[in-house]
């Protein structure tokens, strides 16, 4: 890369990965540990619209004189949250980079199985490891209570996806979520605000370290700044609480689709089409099992939602593409799609 030469030619470039993105500035720690407040080169952001996210790594220059660090280049991702912007019509927007876990948070007492079902297919799209969860715990009406809901979302979410329950005021109960972010590991967290991701963090840390704030009816309005961060959890790894992110639109996620409905796929390789749609077509084995009552019937109206609207935001795409006037196209045939496996 031309600039990253230059800068080798004159000073130096430093080596070091976004931890914090404050008021829209990265904060980077260097190698060394100090950490830097950086702003974008604007070849980065001119050219490439390229801006690093929590978990980025980067290289940095400090040109002399200058208080702020230049980010002159972003290393390629290993992973990254990504979803589609909600402020624009189709791009997408990378929340989080270079993670190797996904905390999926639900409250124990009130799961939202169509919301958990696409935070999921979100998760694995990011080729991370999945874990479901439950939170407050101390809110559910018995022992029975907490069995069932987990045996609940266990059989949604399959053998292969841990599932945790975790209350502030039992400290045991987030051991299970700290031995999954051991030394070297960096787990991101998600979740609608007000499941209890910042106790968690909190219990995760011993100290108060994410401001938590009382639910408001309406979601809205919580005067605590949103900023994500990685957090280090001590003697362990580190973890991103995602707050603020209240809307979880798809982009890339025929993958997360295929892992987080894998039992459809499987039955969906017994259709008569290789490429059908399991609307109306005949010898359909999706709408079959739901008829035999071995699928419910939510479930595959929540998958034909999710997979129609990554087919609306490709058609979106395409569009958009054409306009530019550019005829390549990204848009995968459905039927050129094998189901994959759920990943560990
Ligand atoms: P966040 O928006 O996901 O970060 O959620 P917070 O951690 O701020 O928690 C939202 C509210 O739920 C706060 O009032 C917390 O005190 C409360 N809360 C968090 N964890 C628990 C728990 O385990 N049990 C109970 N009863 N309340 C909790
Ligand atoms: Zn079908």
């Amino acid at each position: 890369m031309a600039i990253a030469e230059e800068m080798n030619e004159g000073g130096r470039l430093l080596k070091g990965q976004v931890v914090k993105l404050d008021r829209g500035y990265p904060l980077v720690r260097l190698a060394q540990g100090n950490l830097v407040r950086c702003e974008h080169a604007t070849s980065l952001v001119k050219g490439a619209d390229l801006r690093a996210v929590v978990g980025d790594f980067v290289e940095i220059s400090i040109p002399e004189g200058h208080d702020k660090g230049i980010i002159e280049a972003i290393e390629p991702r290993s992973r990254a949250f990504v979803r589609k912007d909600p402020t624009e019509r189709a791009l997408p927007q990378v929340l989080a980079a270079n993670f190797d876990r996904v905390f999926v948070a639900q409250p124990l007492a009130d799961v939202n199985v169509r919301r958990l079902e696409r935070e999921l297919v979100l998760a694995y799209e990011t080729g991370a490891d999945v874990t479901v969860v439950l939170t407050k715990a101390d809110l559910a009406e018995s022992e029975e209570h907490v069995t069932e809901v987990r045996d609940r979302v266990k059989a949604l979410v399959g053998p292969d996806v841990r599932t945790l329950v975790v209350s502030e005021n039992d400290p045991a109960s987030i051991e299970a979520v700290r031995a999954l972010v051991p030394a070297g590991a960096t787990a991101v967290l998600i979740g609608k605000s007000g499941v209890g991701k910042s106790s968690m963090v909190n219990m995760l840390v011993g100290s108060e370290i994410q401001e938590t704030t009382p639910v408001r009816e309406d979601g809205k309005g919580r005067h605590t700044t949103v900023s994500r961060e990685m957090v280090a959890v001590p003697g362990g790894g580190f973890i991103v609480d995602m707050p603020g992110v209240r809307g979880l639109g798809l982009w890339e996620a025929d993958a997360g689709i295929g892992a987080a409905f894998s039992d459809i796929e499987t039955l969906a390789e017994h259709c008569r089409f290789r490429d059908c749609r399991h609307a109306d077509e005949p010898g359909c084995a999706v709408r079959a099992a739901v008829e035999s009552g071995e699928l419910s019937p939510e479930r595959y109206a929540s998958y034909q939602a999710l997979k129609q609207e990554t087919v609306e935001l490709r058609d979106r795409r395409e569009e958009a593409r054409r306009m530019r006037g550019e005829k390549a196209s990204d848009a995968r045939k459905p039927s050129s799609r094998k189901p994959k496996k759920r990943k560990r």
